[in-house]
């Protein structure tokens, strides 16, 4: 018998793993896409690295510093464009105000128990459904051409080594030798770590191979059906307004990506999530003639994953709203990674086949994402996953299903839970409710 009705409002990663948790759990779930097919934002074509090693915020102690001195540099891997500044104000505050030590902390623990919770259950769901999305195991190699950060990096390691992170500091000689298409810049290099329980693997694929588990399941994934609001009756959700009419439900799962906000604000609910662009560019490739891992380069920001057929180049952040130019000079610079790792794949590959493209990440203030209940009975929200939605979606949404069922929970909940961020908002938001009913 079913728990109840669920229905998750968005088609990229953390909806439809919501989707797939929930159905697990017992649950009658209803996905909701606005897009004619799933996976057309965010999810489309990210770094396709699941990286356990990369919990950290992007708000270290001293971003503002970084942050004025990349100002108007277009190709600084953190750009922010003046024009888009009014649309980040309170956010951007709070940015800044969570790069203490303290809070940087406190959030990438919190990350890196989630991230590796998702692993465990991402990989519990490959075997159990079969699913095929260009999975590379061997770990990413991050790549170091500056000793003080390579340093900082290997002491960061060790403070997340007692939580069960594996990371294996390699000298030049040592980081060829496992990846021999890096033979090329060991002179460039003053070491690499190793991360051998990270993942790769491509979230496009991912996402249709589940809308396929889920359909053959019987749970609905409706397409093209814009979520206009979520209807609250005395204070708790009742369903959501479509273009097509009322879709009742006992629970509403937010999963919108970083248009989120403004559908949870319409009720009063208040996450701190906004647009932060990346982009990335799609090489096809001979399989094998990549990388064996997929490959990280501190001092550029930017990774390189080998999935199949593609090799996929991605980073750079852009404060730049909502605008989804795809700006010459960031694709450059993504080019220019490749030619800072590999000059050689840099000369031979196809470049007049390579894709470019760009995403908006729904990046919370304090790098952590929200999950779990808002202060709308039967509102739930699983968003601001920031540069980490694809390594967090299915302990995200296996973390959402505990929430929601009642069960206990695999992971401490509240570093991820509304609460911590707006207290106030749990009293405005019954406020707005009530006027809703
Ligand atoms: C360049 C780049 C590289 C990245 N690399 C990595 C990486 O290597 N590893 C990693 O872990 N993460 C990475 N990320 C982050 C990751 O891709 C995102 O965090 C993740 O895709 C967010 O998924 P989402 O489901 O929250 O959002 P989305 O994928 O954007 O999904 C939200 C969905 O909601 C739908 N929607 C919105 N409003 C409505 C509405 N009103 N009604 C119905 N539907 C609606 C949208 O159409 C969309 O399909 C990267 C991101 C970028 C941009």
């Amino acid at each position: 018998m079913s728990r109840g009705d669920v229905l998750v409002v968005g088609g990229g990663l953390a909806g439809l793993a919501s989707a797939w948790a929930l159905h697990e759990a017992g649950y009658t779930v209803r996905l909701l896409e606005r897009r004619e097919d799933v996976a057309l934002e965010t999810s489309f074509a990210n770094g396709g690295i699941l990286t356990p090693s990369m919990p950290d915020p992007w708000n270290a102690p001293g971003v503002h510093w970084q942050l004025l001195r990349w100002l108007g540099r277009e190709d600084a891997p953190m750009l922010l464009r003046p024009r888009a500044i009014p649309g980040y104000v309170g956010w951007g505050l709070r940015f800044l105000a969570a790069s203490t030590s303290q809070s940087y902390h406190s959030s990438m623990q919190a990350n890196y128990r989630l991230c590796a919770y998702s692993l465990e259950r991402l990989r519990a769901w490959r075997t159990a459904l079969k699913l095929e999305y260009a999975v590379g195991t061997r770990g990413t190699l991050e790549v170091y051409r500056n000793p003080q950060s390579f340093e900082q990096a290997v002491a960061e390691v060790r403070s997340l080594s007692s939580l069960g992170l594996v990371g294996e500091p390699l000298d030049p000689a040592a980081t060829a030798r496992l990846e021999p298409l890096l033979d090329e810049i060991r002179g460039d290099m003053v070491g690499a770590i190793h991360f051998p329980a990270d993942e790769s693997g491509d979230a496009l694929l991912f996402c249709r191979a589940l809308r396929e588990r889920l359909e053959a399941r019987g749970v609905r994934v409706l397409v093209n059906t814009a979520v206009r609001t979520v209807r609250v009756t005395a204070g708790t959700a009742v369903g959501v307004e479509t273009a097509g009419g009322f879709l009742p439900g006992s629970h509403v799962v937010m999963a919108g990506g970083p248009w989120s906000t403004a559908l949870l604000a319409a009720c009063g609910v208040h996450v701190d999530v906004r647009p932060v662009k990346g982009y990335s560019l799609s090489i096809p490739i001979d399989p094998g003639a990549g990388p064996r891992h997929a490959l990280s380069d501190d001092s550029l920001h930017a990774v390189m994953t080998p999935l199949g057929a593609t090799l996929r180049l991605a980073g750079t952040a852009e404060f730049s709203g909502w605008d989804m130019t795809l700006r010459p000079g960031r694709v450059q610079a993504l080019w220019r990674l490749l030619a800072a790792l590999s000059p050689t794949l840099a000369r031979t590959v196809d470049r007049p086949g390579a894709r470019p493209w760009c995403g908006l990440r729904p990046m919370s203030a304090d790098g952590r994402p929200y999950i779990g209940a808002t202060p709308v009975a039967g509102l739930y929200v699983n968003t601001g996953h920031g540069h980490l939605g694809w390594t967090q979606a299915a302990g995200s949404a296996s973390l959402l299903a505990q929430l929601i069922s009642g069960a206990a929970t695999a992971i401490d909940p509240r570093p991820f839970a509304l609460s911590r961020t707006e207290r106030r908002a749990w009293r405005g938001a019954a406020r707005t409710a009530e006027q809703h009913s």
